[in-house]
This record gives C-alpha cells, sequence and structure tokens, in this order.
C-alpha cells in the first residue's frame, strides 16, 4: 500500500522502516526537504498550499501522522477521499488536556485532579480547590515539559498566568509519584488488541532520557490495571494503530497523566526488544492486516536518548547488545538526534552496558 505521514520526524522515518519490509511505500507531507524521513519516501512540501495536500492524498492509499499536533481540519480535509488511522477523534481528543481529562473522568480511570483555566481569577479558584504545589499547563501545544510552570507558593500564581500568555490552560494537583511508566498497545481495525509490557521512564528537564522495560517489579495485577485503562480508552474511541499512555505510579496506584494516539519515544525499545516493534504494529494496524505479537525478544531491554550533541558515537556501537539510532538531525540544544537500544537476558549485563554509556545520561 502507499501510507502517507503527515510530519516527517523520526517517527515517520521509523515506520518507514518497518513499512519498506512489509512492501509498503511511503509519502510524507514536510516543512521541509532536509528532515529525517526525506528521503525515505515522496516528500510534499505542505506550505499551506491545498494543491500540494490534495496531491499528498491522491497519492496515498491511507494516511497517518506522528504528532498529536498534527492539524485536525488538515486530516478532516484529507478524510473526505483518504482513509485517515488513527481517526480525527483519537487526535482531537489528545491534543488537548482538557478533553482527554474528560475522557478518563467518563472512563473512571484515575487522573490528577485539575481544573480548567481562562483568566487569573479561573486560577485563584483552581488553586483553592487543588492546592499547591500545582502544576499549571497550557491545554495544548504542551510537549517535552514545555508550557508548564510548577506552582509552589501562592505568590506565584501571578508569573504562572503570566507564563501562559493567557492561553487556555489547565491547573493540575503535583502527584508524588514514586516512578513514571508508560503503556504502549495496539488496536486493529477488526478490534483485535495487543499489549507491551509497562515500562519504566526516567526524563530530565522535560525530556525522556532512559526506558527500561519491562519496568521492574510490576505485579501482574497492575499491568492488567493498565491494560484495563488502555482497553477502555482503546475500544471508546474506535482506536486504530499505536495508542500510548503515560501513567505516574504513586502511592494511591495509577494515575493516567496523557495520551498519545501514536507510537511513542518509550517504545523504541521494541524495535529489537520486541518480536514486532510499535512501528510494524502501526503500520499492520492502519494498513488493516493482522496484529504481530508484542512479546519480548529479550527478558530486559534499555533506550537510552542521544539529547543536543550525538556524544561517544563509537563508544556506543562497541557496546555489548547495544543497536544505534540516529536520525540524521544536526546537532541542536535539547533536540532528540537518536536512540541507542539494548537488549539482555541477564539484568547485571544491561546495567553495565547503560553505565557504559552513562555521558549520555545526566
Ligand atoms: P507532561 O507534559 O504532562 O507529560 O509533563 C511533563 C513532565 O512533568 C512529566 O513527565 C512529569 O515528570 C511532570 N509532571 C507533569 N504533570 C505532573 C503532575 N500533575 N504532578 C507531578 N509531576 C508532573
Amino acid at each position: 500500500m502507499k501510507i502517507g505521514v503527515l510530519g516527517s520526524g523520526q517517527l515517520g522515518r521509523m515506520l518507514a522502516l518497518s513499512a519498506y519490509p512489509l512492501g509498503h511505500q511511503m509519502r510524507f507531507l514536510a516543512l521541509s526537504e532536509d528532515e529525517p524521513s526525506s528521503l525515505l519516501g515522496k516528500t510534499f512540501i505542505h506550505n499551506n498550499n491545498p494543491e500540494i495536500l490534495k496531491n499528498f492524498a491522491d497519492s496515498s492509499d491511507i494516511v497517518t501522522y506522528e504528532s498529536e499536533n498534527t492539524d485536525v481540519t488538515i486530516v478532516n480535509k484529507i478524510n473526505q477521499n483518504t482513509k485517515v488511522y488513527p481517526s480525527d477523534k483519537s487526535l482531537y481528543i489528545s491534543q488537548h488536556r482538557g478533553r482527554e481529562k474528560a475522557l478518563l473522568d467518563k472512563l473512571k480511570i484515575p487522573c490528577a485532579p485539575y481544573q480548567m483555566v481562562n483568566s487569573l481569577d479561573d486560577l485563584k479558584r483552581a488553586i483553592k480547590s487543588i492546592g499547591i504545589p500545582s502544576i499549571l499547563k497550557t491545554a495544548t501545544d504542551g510537549y517535552d515539559g514545555k508550557g508548564q510552570f510548577l506552582i509552589k507558593s501562592e505568590i506565584q500564581l501571578y508569573e504562572a498566568w503570566e507564563n501562559m500568555s493567557g492561553v487556555e490552560s489547565i491547573l493540575e494537583g503535583f502527584i508524588n509519584f514514586k516512578r513514571e511508566l508508560s503503556l504502549i498497545a495496539v488496536r486493529g481495525i477488526d478490534g483485535s488488541l495487543a499489549y507491551y509490557p509497562l515500562v519504566e521512564n526516567s526524563h530530565h528537564e522535560g525530556i525522556l532520557r532512559l526506558t527500561i522495560a519491562p519496568a521492574q517489579n510490576i505485579s501482574e495485577s497492575l499491568q492488567k490495571r493498565a491494560e484495563g485503562y488502555m482497553s477502555s480508552l482503546l475500544n471508546e474511541i474506535k482506536h486504530v494503530g499505536v495508542l500510548t499512555i503515560e501513567l505516574f505510579e504513586s502511592d494511591s496506584g495509577l494515575l493516567v497523566n496523557e495520551i498519545a494516539p501514536r507510537v511513542h519515544n518509550s517504545g523504541h525499545w521494541t524495535i529489537e526488544g520486541a518480536q514486532t516493534s510499535q512501528f510494524e504494529n502501526h503500520i499492520r494496524a492502519i494498513t488493516e492486516s493482522p496484529l504481530g505479537q508484542t512479546t519480548s525478544t529479550k527478558k530486559f531491554s534499555a533506550m537510552i536518548n542521544i539529547i543536543g550533541v550525538h556524544g561517544p558515537i563509537q563508544k556506543a556501537l562497541k557496546t555489548k547488545s547495544a543497536h544505534l539510532h540516529l536520525y540524521d538531525k544536526e546537532e541542536r540544544t535539547g533536540r532528540k538526534l537518536g536512540h541507542i537500544t539494548i537488549t539482555s537476558n541477564s539484568i547485571d549485563d544491561l546495567n553495565q552496558s547503560i553505565d557504559n554509556l552513562k555521558e549520555y545520561l545526566p
């Protein structure tokens, strides 16, 4: 099939790398010819030109997207003649924190206490009911911790609101979590579901740095609870493709923080660490094909992000059981340039390889 991707970053690149062995072709709707996916398929430079959008859609049998910040109106336009998976509903919900939380409430899935905020007065009221510390976040367009303000005392309230530049926001109670987890799953067109194990994520300055798969010391019942939340979400929105939920593990159990209607950075380990990667399973789902097995190839995997500078690449190549993935990007502070996956049947070997690559971990 001819698969079109809205966007052409590293996620599009890795989708392409898993789509070619299945005999598909790729197209990308990009901002420039100098993006990680550009050489991996026919690239259409968008420039808000309706003719180019039409050409892109006409040349694709099926269209998907690599970011929850994709313009829903573009998806709707394409959808008039070409199928888009996941649907505009998945996109519409996940690109607005308020809509996301409302869906979680509807499905009785626990999340942090929250209130929507549209003015300084709203914020004052919200602080009264939610308390301090709390986090003010923009309702849309936030990623990698951007558009957030941690309020530790009431005097910061004005500064926090100013920081939002007057845009619709959400105040969330601060969760004293034990660790951050995520769950990645895929739903096929026939409603079939497949889950990867819960993984543990470590962030620095809002950016994911390390994922351990599976997360250690997870009881079967906790995995099942997370899968239960996931299946409610997937079935409610009739999602087709990969969906990710980011969770906090707290003393009061699991709380869902965010939903991403796409392949996710915390699932990059699946390229070598699972029988079928998240990318291949997304491709399988959107091409209306049977899903692949999500069982792990080794007992343990780790994924280390390469952020800002490429660092000791030769050392990474020499590290035992390590696999290097570079995204063909220029170095820039805070930018995701690539990742390294390590797989092993021994936790000691895994930790040794992680330790060997500690320059990548702040
Ligand atoms: P987000 O953009 O919602 O994924 O938030 C980025 C990071 O901020 C998360 O990975 C957490 O480390 C932290 N964070 C977000 N929301 C909360 C919260 N309600 N309580 C505590 N930490 C949070």
